[in-house]
């Protein structure tokens, strides 16, 4: 088990080295293990691995399982490990550039459901210029949980009473510059 950890780990430096050079990113490797992140995380019960197990995962060399994973995916951008480390490690930051590096080598769960939620959220977001909450609701359960629809009418009825959610879009002002910001970021990500 010691020697494939270690082989994992030869093979796998460029995820740590990515790591390290974001900004203060080399602290990752000054990670206690202490576990504050995982207890505060409010999405922990749902994450496949805690916080702590993948900064864990990180050092040991576990490329595939980590950018395999659908924890980073499922991190709600709350910060609240962010703030409380004890080792200062930017840790929601991680999180985006794990689901940055998943997607560019390939790795990304395309199969899961919160995957094809991000991807619908941007297909609608380049689309409009902003989130239609309805249309993204919509085309998720129709995908993705067809026979639930009718069950979770009611929720969609109580979001249309408190103005959460609209039948129309909103209209973005300047959507042709949007659409251009969003081809030119397309093409520098290319
Ligand atoms: S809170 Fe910070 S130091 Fe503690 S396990 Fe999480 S990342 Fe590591
Ligand atoms: S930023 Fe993400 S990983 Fe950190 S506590 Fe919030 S949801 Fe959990």
């Amino acid at each position: 088990m010691k020697s494939k950890t270690l082989v994992q780990a030869k093979e796998d430096h460029g995820l740590l080295e990515e790591i390290a050079a974001l900004p203060e990113g080399e602290r990752v490797l000054s990670c206690l293990q202490c576990g504050t992140c995982s207890a505060t995380c409010p999405v922990a019960a749902l994450l496949e691995h805690s916080p702590r197990r993948i900064f864990a995962m990180i050092r040991a060399g576990m490329k595939e399982q980590v950018l395999g994973s659908v924890t980073p995916w499922l991190c709600s951008s709350c910060y609240d490990c962010t703030v409380k480390c004890p080792a200062q490690i930017k840790i929601t930051e991680v999180m985006y550039a794990l689901k940055r590096r998943s997607i560019r080598e390939g790795l990304a769960n395309q199969n899961s459901d919160v995957h094809r939620f991000y991807q619908l959220f941007t297909e609608i977001v380049c689309k409009h210029g902003r989130i239609h909450e309805l249309l993204l609701l919509l085309k998720y359960m129709a995908l993705r949980h067809p026979l639930s629809m009718l069950s979770q009418g009611p929720v969609g009825l109580r979001m249309f009473g408190t103005g959460c959610m609209r039948v129309q879009p909103h209209r973005m002002k300047y959507r042709e510059s949007f659409a251009k910001i969003v081809d030119k970021a397309s093409l520098l990500e290319e």
